[in-house]
């Protein structure tokens, strides 16, 4: 048995990289029933001449609706210093999808020539609420070595809304035109297009995933009590409410709200939570 990793799914063939520069194409067999997703660490069976059929999916680590991909190591939500200027919502929100599919983002400004003092802003307020920020410029080139020091040994998915430089600032950190070299062009089907998700095998085991318009979860679908837990810098004052269904809205005896009032979180992370929850309650009443 040979274990590997999905790095495309195309009419029904999963492409299984098995190590060593290997791509075996594999077909499912009727016992595994679960969806398969890029990303998804396999059991084949190989059958020769670069064939193969997948035999067990194993345990993921994380996953994310879109892009559909699983066992991601690393993700960067990619935003812009300005135009489109960002907003805290916008980034708390995109925050929050990641953290419902287990992923814990980073966050990268762009074109930070434009606008560094809105940049430094965002990077201080982030950083307080635990998330690493780069600051970069697609034009300039500044902080991109920091970001491809991250890359080596990792499947790293680049995501953000359209028009803040990602395509710019990915073709800048891969030192090449993103219609180059992708894997579905080294498999000999179907080219680029921005639309789709796409993996590029830079070398071995480094894999980048390049989200165009990666847009934020509809979270008046989700339950009101699993809000909470996409706020990693609210969780640590959680659980010791005065009623265990505590929302930390207006209910007494919340530590959650003590943290607020301390300053120990952040008033507008709070207000993001409140917003969302809000929505929710209002959407069933
Ligand atoms: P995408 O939609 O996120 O892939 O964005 P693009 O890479 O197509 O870039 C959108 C626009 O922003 C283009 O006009 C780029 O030239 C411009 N742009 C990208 N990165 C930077 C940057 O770092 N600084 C400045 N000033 N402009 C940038
Ligand atoms: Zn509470």
């Amino acid at each position: 048995m040979t274990t590997g990793r999905v790095i495309k799914n195309y009419n029904g063939y999963y492409y299984v990289d098995i190590g060593a520069g290997q791509l075996v194409e594999c077909r499912r067999r009727g016992k595994v029933k679960a969806k398969i997703l890029v990303g998804d660490e396999l059991e084949i069976t190989e059958l020769g001449g670069g064939k193969g059929v997948v035999e067990k999916q194993l345990p993921r680590r994380n996953s994310l609706r879109r892009p559909a991909v699983a066992n991601i190591d690393q993700m960067f939500v990619i935003m812009a210093a300005q135009s489109p200027d960002p907003n805290q919502f916008l980034v708390d929100k995109l925050l929050m999808t990641c953290e419902y599919g287990g992923v814990h983002p980073k966050l990268c400004f762009n074109k930070c020539d434009l606008d560094r003092e809105t940049a430094e802003a965002y990077k201080a307020f982030y950083e307080t609420c635990g998330y690493d920020v780069y600051l970069v410029s697609a034009v300039t080139g500044e902080g991109l070595d920091a970001i491809k020091a991250l890359l080596p040994h990792k499947m790293t998915v680049f995501a953000g809304p359209s028009g803040v430089g990602k395509s710019s600032l990915l073709s800048q950190i891969l030192g090449r035109d993103l219609s180059v070299g992708s894997v579905s062009e080294k498999i000999k089907r179907g080219r680029h297009t921005t639309r789709h998700s796409e993996i590029m095998q830079l070398e071995g085991d480094t894999y980048v995933i390049d989200t165009p318009g990666f847009s934020s979860l509809e979270f008046e679908h989700l339950d009101k009590g699993e809000v909470f837990a996409l706020f990693p810098d609210m969780t640590p004052y959680g659980g010791h409410c005065r009623f265990s269904s505590c929302l930390h809205l207006s209910e007494p005896d919340c530590p959650v709200k003590d943290a607020v009032a301390e300053g120990k979180i952040q008033k507008e992370r709070y207000e993001t939570y409140c917003k969302i929850v809000n929505s929710i309650l209002e959407r069933n009443r």
